[in-house]
């Protein structure tokens, strides 16, 4: 009889639309891994008990998806480089009987931004949208790349400005009428409005020639945030969908030792539609 597969899924609210369940299967299959990975739904006030027995059943790791990041990172007893500064984890593993937490959401970011599309960072002017578990997730990564600066618009000042003090020197915070006169080249958009259909605070004017428009939101069709970058004259309009696929790459290398093939998945995500 064959070993019962280990067991791994992603927690979030809402989770059902999570293409992480396909893509992990996907990775499994191509480097001959049996694996069971599924889509937990938790409520509000249930994510650490649904943590903490998925563990206590013998579940391998987790995924961490909006809007827990903040709350997997306080349950963790070790963490990485990443996740300790961002202190957003979307990534949970045991080891030592230790509850371990990892940010793997920038390398996403920055892989499929630099490294499947070709857009440099570096020395860009970046303008992030939102100030949650994403958009801390990804700054670590960010700031490796060096851009010229790093901004964040968000539409409560509040959260923005205590961002801006656990990323003290690197980031700052601006309202989008403080961000009038100003251009980027680079714009993501990391909140979580688009799963409402709906389109944060924006005006057309932040676009730099050549700005590229990033949006960490996915879907079937171009998110609100890419249609308006389109008719505001950006050059490129990307969606998620590839952030997810690097990201996923990542954890399951920190998971399972092995390295996946991203273009692959992509590709096929794509057709599926
Ligand atoms: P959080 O709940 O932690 O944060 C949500 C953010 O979105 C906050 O900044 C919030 O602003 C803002 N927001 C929500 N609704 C609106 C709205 N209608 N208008 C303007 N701002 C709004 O979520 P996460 O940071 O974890 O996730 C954000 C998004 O990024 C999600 O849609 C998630 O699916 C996506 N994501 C995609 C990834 C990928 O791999 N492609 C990876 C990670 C995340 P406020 O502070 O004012 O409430």
């Amino acid at each position: 009889m064959s070993a019962a597969p280990d067991r791994y899924a992603v927690v979030g609210n809402p989770v059902s639309h999570s293409k992480s369940p396909l893509i992990h299967r996907l990775f499994a299959a191509q480097s001959g891994r049996n694996i069971a990975y599924e889509a937990l739904p938790a409520s509000a006030t249930g994510f650490e008990k649904l943590v903490e027995e998925f563990f206590r059943g013998g579940g391998a790791g987790l995924n961490v998806t909006v809007p827990f990041k903040q709350r997997a990172w306080a349950m963790c007893q070790r963490l990485s480089a990443n996740a300790a500064r961002s202190r957003a984890v979307n990534t949970l593993y045991r080891q030592d009987g230790e509850l371990c937490g990892a940010n793997t959401d920038g390398i996403g970011l920055v892989r499929d931004i630099r490294d499947n599309h070709g857009i440099g960072i570096e020395g860009r002017r970046v303008l992030l949208l939102g100030a949650g578990g994403a958009i801390r997730g990804v700054l670590p990564a960010l700031e490796e790349q060096a851009p010229a600066c790093l901004s964040i618009c968000n539409r409560s000042a509040e959260r923005a400005a205590r961002l801006c003090k656990d990323f003290a020197g690197s980031v700052s915070a601006a309202s989008v009428q403080e961000l009038r006169g100003r251009q980027f080249d680079l714009i993501v958009n990391g909140t979580s409005s688009g799963l409402q259909g709906e389109l944060p605070a924006v005006d057309e004017r932040w676009l730099a020639k050549g700005c590229c428009c990033y949006d960490m939101v996915y879907g079937e069709a171009a998110t609100p945030f890419q249609r308006w970058a389109r008719e505001s004259g950006a050059a490129t309009a990307l969606d998620g969908l590839g952030m997810l696929v690097e990201q996923a790459a990542e954890s399951f290398r920190i998971w399972l030792g092995v390295t996946a093939e991203t273009a692959a998945v992509i590709r096929r995500l794509r057709e599926r539609g």
